[in-house]
């Protein structure tokens, strides 16, 4: 079995609709985190001898910095006339919560692996974590095809 571990931050805002506390007023946290890809053997680039490239991997947390993440339904932060489009970022579910970021950063690594391994139809499995503040992380995982 091979594992890619890559770890990253990212500092960004969002907001919490229907929250009662808190955490419904825009405010920001410096975000930490990890992304696990693990498979039997990943088929190498033939040119290279080389997997991933866990520079894309990395860059999905760094996608993030310096945004405002938001769901669908925020519409306020999705007016152009108001915000540049390149600050926001649009994350799955309805909130922008530490579960709908993981969620949002294993669909973009999902992607990266579309986008860079050769489909061999080996099973592949992805593990997020991200941590929102120093008591609080989230993990998720999945499990593809590819
Ligand atoms: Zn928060």
């Amino acid at each position: 079995m091979e594992t890619i571990r890559v770890e990253g931050h990212f500092h960004a805002g969002h907001r919490q609709l229907e929250y009662k506390g808190k955490c419904a007023w825009v405010h920001g946290h410096t975000w930490r985190g990890t992304m696990v890809v693990q498979t039997e053997a990943f088929p190498r680039d033939p040119q290279t001898d080389m997997a991933v490239d866990f520079g894309a991997l990395k860059h999905i947390f760094r996608s993030l910095d310096h945004k405002m993440l938001v769901s669908a339904r925020d519409e306020l932060f999705q007016r152009a006339d108001l915000f540049d489009p390149e600050g926001v970022v649009v994350i799955p579910g309805d909130n922008p919560s530490v579960e709908n970021v993981v969620q949002y950063c294993l669909n973009e690594a999902v992607d990266v692996l579309a986008k860079s391994l050769k489909p061999t139809g080996q099973t592949y499995r992805l593990e997020v974590t991200i941590q929102e503040t120093d008591n609080n992380r989230l993990t998720a995982d999945r499990t593809i095809q590819w």
